[in-house]
């Protein structure tokens, strides 16, 4: 126990350290007393902005309740999160980009990363459905929204959240900024990537991304048509003037395994996002083929990416590539 003032020595720096509560003692990176003032660092790295500010009352209360000590100071750090940012953007809609995205998520989440989804496609923005989270409403703390949590271990802020359905896409200019603003610079705590859903085409929120939260890289989707490529190869365009990296192209909706027949069929081609790839010099990161369970399972908010299965490993194994490059940047 602490040495009191009765009891004649003087309560020192490594008596308070020894009295701490056995769960947060771990935290603590210095202790420093003099003249009945306690000053403590701790290191709340990893916690969120209430468990942190948790982690300061108890110390504040157990510490203030020593012996001796009449005034708590508690100073906490955290290693500041170097949170990558990446886009995923499409010529034009329809194409699964906001499938891809939502998938990509939940596989880095299974993979063991921290990730957050921001859904800014004001004209669909489907998140809140594809990862089964449109119930809940984002809450907010000093001016921030914090994001909403999906079961899928994946956080969500989405467009179609701040407004009621149908609304967003009546959004100009500055309101789509101030929007996408307030998602961004959410609570995103210990989210060390951010998938952004961007709206298809090269618009207004597009360009609030690139120029105020410039993005650490891009993904592009597509569907193997020329018609999507050309448009894919705009959207190619927009990133790379920016100055954005891209990090490669996706092929969605590519060959179509026959549910009753088994036999494979290209509704729309196959392999024409890999040989654009090429022929643009940037890099092909895999395929998700076109695929009924797909479709359905997205509409009831169960990404494929969240079981085993072949389209799940087919998102799987573009996560991977993600990861591999995300950890390369
Ligand atoms: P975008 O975000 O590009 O507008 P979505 O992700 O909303 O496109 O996808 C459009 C529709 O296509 C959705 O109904 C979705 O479930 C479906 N879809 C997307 N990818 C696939 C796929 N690989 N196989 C089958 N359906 C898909």
């Amino acid at each position: 126990m602490g040495i009191g003032p009765n009891s004649g020595a003087m309560t020192t720096a490594a008596d308070i350290e020894q009295q701490l509560p056995e769960n947060i003692a771990p935290r603590i990176r210095s202790v420093r007393f003099a003249d009945g003032v306690a000053t403590l660092v701790a290191d709340a790295s990893g916690l969120a902005r209430a468990a942190a500010a948790e982690l300061q009352k108890r110390l504040e209360e157990s510490v203030g309740a020593m012996d001796g000590v009449s005034e708590v100071r508690v100073a906490l750090m955290a290693d500041k999160i170097s949170r990558k940012i990446v886009a995923v953007g499409s010529g034009k809609g329809g194409v699964g980009k906001s499938t891809l995205t939502a998938n990509l998520a939940v596989a880095l989440a299974r993979a063991g990363r921290k990730v957050g989804v921001v859904d800014a496609d004001i004209y669909g923005p489907s998140q809140p459905m594809l990862l089964n989270a449109a119930d809940k409403r984002p809450m907010a703390e000093d001016q921030q929204l914090i994001p909403t949590e999906s079961e899928f271990g994946v956080k969500l802020l989405s467009m179609g959240q701040l407004v009621a359905p149908g609304k967003a896409i009546a959004w100009r200019g500055p309101m789509t900024g101030s929007a996408l603003g307030q998602l961004m610079d959410a609570q995103w705590d210990d989210a060390e990537v951010l998938l952004v859903d961007l709206p298809p085409g090269t618009g207004d929120v597009q360009l609030t991304m690139l120029q105020k939260f410039k993005p650490s890289g891009a993904i592009v989707v597509s569907t193997p048509q020329d018609l999507a490529l050309i448009d894919a190869t705009r959207a190619l365009d927009l990133f790379r003037s920016a100055g954005v990296p891209v990090i490669g192209l996706v092929e969605n909706m590519a060959g179509y395994l026959c549910p009753h027949c088994g036999q494979p069929s290209d509704p729309f081609g196959s392999g024409g996002a890999e040989a654009a790839a090429r022929a643009l010099g940037e890099d092909f990161l895999g395929r998700i083929p076109l695929a009924m369970e797909i479709r359905v399972a997205s509409d009831v908010g169960q990404p494929p990416a969240a079981n085993d299965g072949p389209q799940g490993e087919a998102f799987a194994r573009i996560a991977d590539r993600l990861a591999a490059w995300l950890d390369s940047a």
